[in-house]
């Protein structure tokens, strides 16, 4: 078992380690935790319910303030058309997120979970991230464990980690002041494992950010965890600059190297979590595949909709065949999970996978698209 790093060393690790020593120790911790030389992937969707939002980020060109021409909040049944559409795509889980949308109260999002549930038993419902609960429960005059008990009594089981961005006050301060704090985020997630869900953990790095700010938030990570575990997989992504105001702030935008370097040292860093994920979806297919070898062992998504990274005209695709393949290529086996991360499928002795017409992803589609650029 690798030696555990402590603080300090990851702060230097981050700032001066070349990156191929940075890619073999990451390399070796993957290998201890998932000897197979084979990467997982799943079948997802991330549609929305509400782009209602009171909380202003500045990296965000997602939200709507209410009132606004192109504002929406849905009805559950509405919310249910795109399960509808996942079902029929053959997808296995929904990851539903939203906006903090003070109009909602608890019984809308527990009215989701148990239409979800009932209509569609097959699909796993993977919805709200800690500052939609934490905003559930403040505007329904509850208390966060109530607000996640709620939820699990309707049958919900798991709990995406977005919102986190980097749990540094000094980061939160200058990105995000109105959303909750980082001691907040992980009280959400905490309270949600000893009720018995998993989650995971994601981080949004490449706005203003220090290394240190990327260190204490692996640090916030792995301590949550070492006291009651329960997060699956740590995902992080880049900020992506397109229409929103912090881009007047932040004149750069994290490369490819900057990604590989993240993803390393999250491998080494996070010693107690089983899964670090990279993503075709957030940096790119090219960036996505050579990722793999950078210590992540799980690939995401195939993401049949999404409208957050659109907003910022950051638009990528791909869709089952395409993972399957990308995953080959990158050298791996690829293997279909579910949101706990256990394998439904392999495909040994399959060649292509057969994806109906209208799931394929076109000639005509931008697929791999970098419109993140200084402009
Ligand atoms: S990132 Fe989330 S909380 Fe922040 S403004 Fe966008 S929708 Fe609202």
């Amino acid at each position: 078992m690798a030696k555990r790093i402590a603080f300090d060393e990851g702060v230097k690790l981050l700032k001066e380690g070349p990156l191929a020593e940075l890619q073999q120790l990451a390399q070796e911790v993957r290998y201890e935790k998932n000897p197979r030389q084979a990467v997982t992937f799943v079948l997802d969707s991330n549609p929305n319910y509400t782009n209602v939002c009171n909380a202003d980020c500045s990296f965000c060109a997602f939200y709507r303030h209410e009132g606004a021409k192109d504002a929406y909040t849905k009805s559950i049944d509405e919310a249910m058309q795109h399960l509808e559409l996942a079902r029929r795509a053959g997808l296995k889980t929904v990851m539903m997120q939203g906006g903090l949308n003070d109009n909602l109260k608890l019984e809308y999002y527990v009215g989701l979970i148990k239409a979800a549930r009932e209509r569609y038993p097959d699909i796993h419902p993977h919805f709200f991230t800690a500052p939609e609960l934490w905003n559930c429960a403040r505007v329904s005059n509850v208390s966060i464990r109530e607000v996640l008990q709620a939820l699990w009594d309707a049958g919900q089981r798991t709990i995406p980690g977005g919102g986190a961005e980097i749990l540094s006050e000094r980061v939160r301060l200058a990105i995000s002041p109105k959303k909750m704090e980082p001691g907040a985020w992980m009280e959400v997630h905490e309270t949600a494992h000893e009720i018995g869900f998993r989650t995971t953990a994601t981080m949004m790095y490449g706005h203003v950010e220090e290394p240190e700010d990327i260190i204490i938030h692996l640090d916030t990570l792995r301590k949550a965890q070492d006291r009651i575990p329960g997060f699956t997989a740590f995902i992080p992504w880049s900020y992506k600059r397109d229409r929103t105001l912090l881009r007047r702030t932040v004149k750069h935008w994290a490369g490819a190297d900057a990604y590989f370097r993240i993803l390393a040292i999250a491998r080494i860093y996070l010693d107690n979590f089983d899964h670090i994920q990279a993503s075709w979806f957030s940096e790119g297919k090219e960036t996505g595949m050579k990722s793999l070898a950078y210590g992540a062992d799980d690939f995401g998504g195939i993401i049949f909709e999404e409208n957050v990274h659109r907003a910022t005209n950051f638009i990528a695709k791909t869709d089952h065949n395409q993972v399957v393949q990308m995953i080959r290529q990158a050298g791996y086996e690829p293997l279909q999970r579910d949101t706990f991360y256990n394998i439904i499928r392999t495909y040994e002795n399959e060649g292509e996978v057969e994806v109906p017409e209208d799931q394929r992803v076109k000639e005509t589609d931008r697929t791999d698209v970098l419109l993140n650029v200084l402009q």
